[in-house]
């Protein structure tokens, strides 16, 4: 990696700024999941290690600009403090008098996490004196751990780093551009990537990019539909995006023409809305009106599974069915299994997005996955081949 680590750094006594993600669910007012958190404490526990006087910031939620006590880290700070096995102080406002004299009086492996930077509508425009008031809490030292907001160009992401010395990624932002880096630039063939989810337009930059790249690519989910219909097949009322038929056309014959291999599904699981309980399987020429495919069907799980066990890079993002309703998650659960069969047997596995981490963690498997990623639409955009500002703007080494 080309950008500075926070391992480079002399961080003894200096007060260190870094941009965490403590994005968790709350549930009256407790931390229900600590995943998101304990991801960090690597990266934490160096900067205590080497005498770091450690300032947290990260958002919660979508505040919208204002002070909103339903998102408040003040229980974060509790739960890092049980995790740490130290007290956490914490600041009620990121900014101002208070959180600088708390900063102030951090000794040396001592923590401070501030309150929410979303409360302040200049973090999401990337206000510049906003930014230089977040600087003047530390020592000129930046790290940004949060890959999950490294596609947002705020102020605790991209503005920081204009007012310190050194901006550098944390040990989780390295390990995903490591491995999210290597799957692109390098990887080991073939290259297998799957794509579900629910629209095409939030992955059309990465079909594109992953069809210079991959070997196949395996599409499934909502978003297969408009895929299908634009080959004239009947969907019945599955989700199609009609505005998106001609890129979806010119895709699959741009794929034709280049010999690459795109599959989509060739059966599927259908009810009459998302509610029925009755269920059917068809083959996709044979649906029906009036119904809608919410999983794939298990000729194309047999044809999908045999793919992955060929696979020697697998890059995984969206669920193949609508994956919350137990009827429909059988698709996105034998894609769990399959990769992670797969990478017992060698090949290396990337698995990104909220409803595929979640199929991986319920099947069981998530420990024989190579590397789940912890930033969903930040991992979408670096598969898709564009610059991540949060990353870009990081120290060079
Ligand atoms: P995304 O955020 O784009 O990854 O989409 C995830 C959502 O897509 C999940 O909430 C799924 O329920 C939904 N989804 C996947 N497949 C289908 C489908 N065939 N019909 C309707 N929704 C689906």
């Amino acid at each position: 990696m080309s950008k500075l680590s926070i391992r480079d750094l002399e961080m003894s006594g200096k007060r260190v700024f870094i941009r965490v993600d403590f994005n968790v669910p709350l549930d009256g007012g407790r931390v229900s999941d600590d995943t998101r958190i304990r991801e960090t404490l690597p990266t934490l526990r160096l900067a205590i290690e080497r005498g770091a006087r450690l300032v947290l910031a990260s958002h919660l939620g979508r505040p919208k600009g204002k002070v909103d006590p339903k998102y408040s880290l003040a229980p974060v700070a509790a739960k890092l403090g049980e995790l740490l096995g130290k007290p956490v102080a914490f600041a009620a406002d990121c900014v101002g008098a208070d959180a600088e004299a708390k900063s102030k009086a951090l000794r040396n492996g001592e923590v401070l996490l501030l309150e929410n930077v979303r409360y302040h509508a200049e973090e999401e425009a990337n206000d510049p004196a906003f930014a230089k008031q977040l600087a003047a809490l530390c020592d000129q030292i930046f790290v940004c751990d949060a890959f999950g907001s490294a596609h947002r160009a705020h102020a605790s992401v991209v503005g920081i780093t204009k007012f310190v010395r050194q901006s550098a990624a944390g040990l989780l932002m390295e390990k995903e551009l490591t491995h999210l880096g290597r799957a692109i630039s390098n990887p080991e063939r073939p290259f297998v990537a799957v794509l579900g989810g629910a629209k095409v337009s939030d992955k059309i930059e990465v079909v594109q990019n992953l069809m210079k790249l991959a070997d196949a690519m395996l599409i499934g989910g909502a978003m297969a539909y408009t895929f299908l219909r634009s080959q004239g097949l009947p969907v019945g009322k599955s989700l199609v995006e009609n505005d998106k038929l001609d890129l979806a056309r010119g895709l699959l014959e741009e794929a034709r023409t280049r010999k690459f291999r795109l599959l989509l599904p060739v059966d599927h699981v259908l009810a009459e809305s998302p509610d029925f309980s009755t269920t059917k399987t068809t083959d996709i020429a044979d649906t029906p009106d009036g119904w809608m495919g919410l999983d794939v069907g298990p000729r194309t799980i047999a044809q999908f599974s045999q793919e992955i066990s060929k696979a020697r890079t697998i890059v995984w993002n969206g669920p193949l069915g609508m994956f919350e309703k137990p009827a429909f998650a059988q698709g996105t659960l034998a894609m769990a299994r399959a990769v992670a069969a797969a990478t017992v047997a060698g090949a290396t596995s990337i698995v990104g997005g909220g409803d595929s981490v979640a199929a991986v963690e319920q099947s069981g498997v998530a420990s024989q996955i190579s590397h789940i990623s912890t930033g969903g639409g930040a991992s979408l955009e670096f598969l898709a081949g564009e610059k991540l500002p949060g990353v870009e703007a990081l120290s060079e080494r």
